[in-house]
């Protein structure tokens, strides 16, 4: 019964304004190419996993003119990528 009374003083607080500061330009790992995506916010860079698509296959699934073109291939981020590849699920590309 002889317990430390220090640990009545637990209020450990988390400093939580390092996150969710609304993009204060401090972020871990700053996008440095956009999405190319009309419409998304998000990054295309590698390290985000970002891709960039060909004119043709961005126009499949966001239709013409519903992205930027940066010297005939579009950048997009993670989560376009990914929409893209649903879209484009299992469409040929038997092998390398
Ligand atoms: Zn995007």
């Amino acid at each position: 019964m002889s317990r430390d009374t220090n640990r009545v003083q637990r209020k450990v607080r988390i400093p939580s304004n390092k996150r969710k500061k609304s993009s204060s330009k401090q972020d871990k790992k700053p996008g440095e190419i956009a999405c190319g995506i009309s419409g998304c916010d998000d990054h295309a860079d590698k390290h985000l996993g970002g891709r960039s698509l060909s004119q043709e296959n961005a126009i499949d699934t966001w239709g013409e003119g519903a992205f930027k073109v940066r010297k005939n291939r579009v950048r997009v981020c993670k989560a376009c990528y990914k929409a893209w590849k649903k879209d484009n699920k299992d469409d040929g590309t038997p092998h390398y």
